[in-house]
């Protein structure tokens, strides 16, 4: 198999698995990067196939051994002279191939032009970028039809004001919430799942975020641990509008919130309990680049950040 053909067979199988597979997958591996790695496989392939095929040129002229067997010099096996009239004609006779051979043959060893011998490296390139597009707006249509988006609008007001009212009794005063990405103001905290204002009145989730917690408090569906990531950036920003500024404390008090949080959303408290304890596991595993929103080592059973000194368990 060509590399050409390996990479475009494991990019339909990637964007295969992630439609249909596990939640963790698409919440972890973002599908551009995996677009632009083919991408650059794909440029990558042409430069090559281009640079090798400059450097030696193939001969497309008939060989030598063609020219034997099919070309003018070959001596004729009989030569048949047939009256014509008063003239005599002299005609050069073969036996040993019928025309019909002769045209078959040929078909092949002269008439096929190189492209389908060998699709030309920009053929094949053109056809890599025809796959990613097809694949890329096969995704485009799936995620409209199942996003947060194809929600009808009462029912996406509905659900803003259902999270509204659970961000409202973290915070300790009236908030809203927007299902929106367009948050960008300045004097923001801004996360790449949510936006709120430190002490303010209203937060900005991602729609994906919106649709696990819409998914969860609607439909009693819950999607690993995306779900737990979802509860975990809704308290997140409402300890933020509460007025807490520190990430790290944000985020230690968020999961602990979240246990009393999920459960009123309509999970059972152990489920709840044991998606935040992953969410924290998850933000210890966090690499360097995250590194302000780790939470200290202050965030346990019986640490300064314990929202519930009293209580054993944690979060
Ligand atoms: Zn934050």
């Amino acid at each position: 198999m060509s590399p050409w053909v390996a990479v475009r067979v494991a990019l339909v199988l990637f964007v295969l698995l992630w439609i249909l597979g596990p939640s963790e997958l698409r919440s972890f591996v973002p599908l551009l990067l995996v677009f632009l790695v083919a991408l650059a496989l794909e440029v990558q392939f042409l430069v090559g196939a281009l640079r090798s095929s400059s450097a030696r040129l193939p001969d497309r002229r008939p060989q030598e051994v063609d020219r034997d067997r099919y070309g003018f010099e070959r001596e004729p096996d009989e030569l048949v002279v047939v009256e014509d009239g008063d003239a005599e004609v002299w005609l050069a006779v073969s036996e040993d191939e019928s025309p019909d051979e002769d045209d078959e043959e040929d078909e092949v060893e002269h008439d096929e032009p190189a492209p389908r011998r060998a699709p030309s490296p920009v053929r094949r390139f053109l056809v890599g970028l025809a796959l990613i597009a097809a694949l890329v707006a096969t995704i485009w249509v799936l995620e409209s039809r199942t996003g947060w988006d194809s929600l009808d609008r009462e029912t996406r007001i509905e659900a803003t004001d259902r999270f509204a009212d659970e961000a409202s009794r973290v915070a300790g005063k009236p908030v809203t919430i927007f299902c929106d990405e367009s948050g960008d103001f300045v004097g923001a905290v801004q996360h790449t799942d949510g936006v709120a204002i430190v002490g303010g009145d209203h937060a900005y989730l991602t729609p994906e975020r919106c649709l696990d917690l819409y998914r969860l408090a609607f439909e009693g569906e819950v999607t690993g641990s995306r779900t737990g990531r979802a509860i975990a950036v809704l308290a997140h920003e409402a300890w933020h509008l509460r007025g807490e500024r520190d990430e790290g404390t944000t985020e230690c008090y968020a999961l602990q919130s979240g246990v009393e949080l999920g459960r009123r959303l309509g999970l059972s408290e152990d489920r709840a309990r044991q998606l935040m304890r992953q969410q924290l596991t998850e933000n210890a595993l966090r690499g360097v680049g995250s590194f302000e929103y780790r939470v200290t080592p202050e965030c346990r059973d019986g640490g300064r950040l314990d929202l519930h000194p009293g209580d054993s368990s944690f979060p």
